[in-house]
């Protein structure tokens, strides 16, 4: 070799030597980063790539014939890393007899070049273990790679050649060191096969984003709950927000691009303050980062949503704030229920242990006294028996018509329906209500519309709705004087659809105020020295679970001082016998 072509070759081969070794550390750069195995297989082809070069630049300026046989085992490397890598790269297990292999040639190489065998003997198992493998790295392009087939086979032809190039080079350098012509050949070559890796792996990493995108938006799009990421730079607006703030504003995504301050014009006005503290107060704000606000939906539907915020800082500076919208108005609903059922419990109970304590209270005081002897007279002994046993009847009442609410409130109070003709059910009532009204000595009259009610049926369990009568008609007796007249009424309203049982006293009434409260639990009219009149304040409302439980009506009217009308409405069965 001539001495000028010498050194021009020295410096090509310096350059690539140079080329890649750079080659190689960006992919071991890109491994510590991504922790992709194929990378730093990739960086290992080049690294004893560049080795194997380095052997060429000894070999041109001394032309010792072992280091051209040493290079010869850094090219197997580094076709095999390049093996390795595409192994990895379509995530096939590597088989571990590559490694043995080149373990055996290494071994091979180096008893061959102590022996001074012949160069033939020594590179031609090299030359055939290098055909092997670019072989296989094709196979697996051709099998794994899920690309068109003309680019399989282009990048498959690319690797070959390579390959090709590699294996005869082995054999070329049987005959020593001639010419540097081939293997600048296939160092130029060689460039070009790294571009190819490269856009290999840009189509891998523009494969992956585009997964982790389709993943990402399969999951946000889909999500009930709104996600929004919203901006301060260069103005404040909306950067992304999904299709699901629609499910729950009303309003589509696209109001919320055009107008960054929309949230502001939905929320309630309460919330003001806040809103606009997370989107409109800019970077510098004090950001909540969970809050439960009201909003008003676009069909004027009022609803609560919670939020929560997390900042976008970019050096130190907050840049942008990103959430998560939810509608929560359910769980508010419920979580409210839940605490007017718990309070009306606490309520009512305190109401029945109020209650049962008078009662109670009153039968241990006379209990006591009898034991004890504090009355010791016969005639107040009969007397405070008396009192024991009207208390206890009392507290058996309560306790009863307790039970039966309850009952009521759980569906797990029967009752016994019957088919029955209108007139049929006014007998039945008045047949079992009289006794009561009897008893009292009140002035009392009992109407029934019987040619109004013959041949309308109406499905009722007679039993209840006579104990609802008898509770009217009890009431009307206690809370009016003996002279004046209690009046029940059966009969049907003109469109024959109802049957009214209507009771009527002349009594002492109930206050415009204290009208709505009757049917409530526990509920007493105060009477006019301030305490409360006896009873237990059960018995409306019992009325009217069972009213109720017959798809009818209660209702009362009254006037105070000039008594009260309490309306009991049933429905008829539509049917009608035929005359
Ligand atoms: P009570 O067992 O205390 O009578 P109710 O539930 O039957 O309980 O009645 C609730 C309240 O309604 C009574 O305390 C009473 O003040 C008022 N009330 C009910 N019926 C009449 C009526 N006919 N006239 C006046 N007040 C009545």
């Amino acid at each position: 070799m001539q001495k000028g072509a010498c050194v021009f070759t020295t410096y090509i081969i310096g350059t690539f030597i140079i080329l890649s070794i750079t080659v190689s550390a960006l992919f071991f750069h890109i491994y510590r980063k991504e922790k992709d195995e194929f990378i730093m297989y990739w960086g290992l082809t080049w690294a004893f790539y560049s080795i194997s070069l380095a052997c060429l630049l000894t070999a041109t300026d001394t032309e010792i014939h072992q280091f051209m046989e040493i290079k010869k085992i850094f090219d197997l490397y580094s076709i095999q890393s390049l093996l390795f890598g595409v192994y990895k790269f379509y995530r096939v297990k590597i088989p571990g007899f590559w490694m043995r292999f080149s373990i055996y040639l290494t071994v091979w190489l180096c008893i061959a070049i102590y022996l001074k065998l012949d160069a033939l003997s020594a590179a031609l198992p090299i030359f055939i273990f290098d055909l092997l493998m670019i072989g296989t790295v094709c196979y697996v392009i051709m099998r794994y790679w899920d690309q068109k087939k003309n680019e399989k086979v282009f990048y498959c032809i690319a690797f070959s050649l390579w390959g090709a190039m590699k294996a005869f080079l082995v054999i070329y350098e049987t005959s020593g060191f001639q010419s540097p012509n081939p293997y600048i050949g296939e160092m130029l070559y060689a460039g070009v096969l790294n571009v190819c890796i490269f856009i290999i792996y840009l189509r891998y990493i523009k494969q992956e984003l585009d997964k982790t995108e389709q993943r990402f938006k399969i999951i946000v799009e889909n999500a009930i709950d709104a996600i929004f990421y919203y901006t301060f730079r260069p103005t404040p607006t909306f950067q992304y927000i999904t299709p699901s703030i629609e499910e729950i504003t009303g309003y589509s995504p696209q109001v919320f691009y055009n107008n960054p301050k929309a949230m502001l014009e939905i929320v309630d006005k309460d919330y003001f303050q806040l809103i606009n503290s997370v989107f409109y107060s800019g970077p510098d704000a004090a950001f909540p980062t969970s809050e439960v606000f009201k909003i008003e939906r676009k069909d004027g539907a009022s609803i609560w949503v919670s939020m929560n915020v997390s900042v976008i800082r970019e050096d130190e500076k907050i840049v942008a704030v990103e959430g998560i919208i939810r509608d929560i108005t359910q769980m508010k609903e419920a979580q409210d229920d839940l605490t007017t059922s718990k309070r009306s419990r606490d309520l009512m109970l305190s109401y029945i242990s109020h209650e049962l304590k008078t009662p109670i209270t009153s039968i241990l005081g006379y209990a006591t006294a009898l034991k004890d002897g504090t009355i010791g007279e016969e005639e107040e002994k009969q007397k405070a028996v008396e009192i024991i046993s009207q208390k206890s009847l009392i507290l058996e009442r309560m306790i009863l018509d307790l039970f039966q609410l309850s009952q009521l409130e759980t569906n797990q109070y029967s009752f016994t329906y019957k088919h029955m003709d209108c007139l049929e059910l006014a007998e039945y009532i008045r047949e079992h209500t009289t006794p009561e009204l009897k008893e009292s000595e009140v002035a009392h009259k009992f109407i029934i519309e019987g040619e109004k009610l013959e041949g309308h049926n109406i499905i009722v369990d007679p039993v209840r709705i006579s104990q609802v009568i008898t509770n009217l008609i009890v009431n009307a007796i206690k809370y009016t004087r003996k002279k004046n007249q209690i009046t029940v009424k059966c009969v049907a309203d003109d469109k024959k659809k109802n049957i009214i049982i209507s009771v009527a006293d002349k009594g002492i009434g109930i206050a415009e105020e204290d009208l709505p409260h009757i049917f409530e639990r526990f509920f007493k009219v105060k009477d006019p020295s301030g305490g409360k009149t006896p009873g237990s304040g059960l018995g409306l409302p019992l009325s009217k679970e069972i009213v109720e439980a017959h798809k009818g009506t209660i209702e009362a009217k009254s006037k105070y001082g000039r008594g009260s009308v309490f309306i009991v409405t049933l429905p008829i069965y539509e049917e009608t016998y035929d005359e």
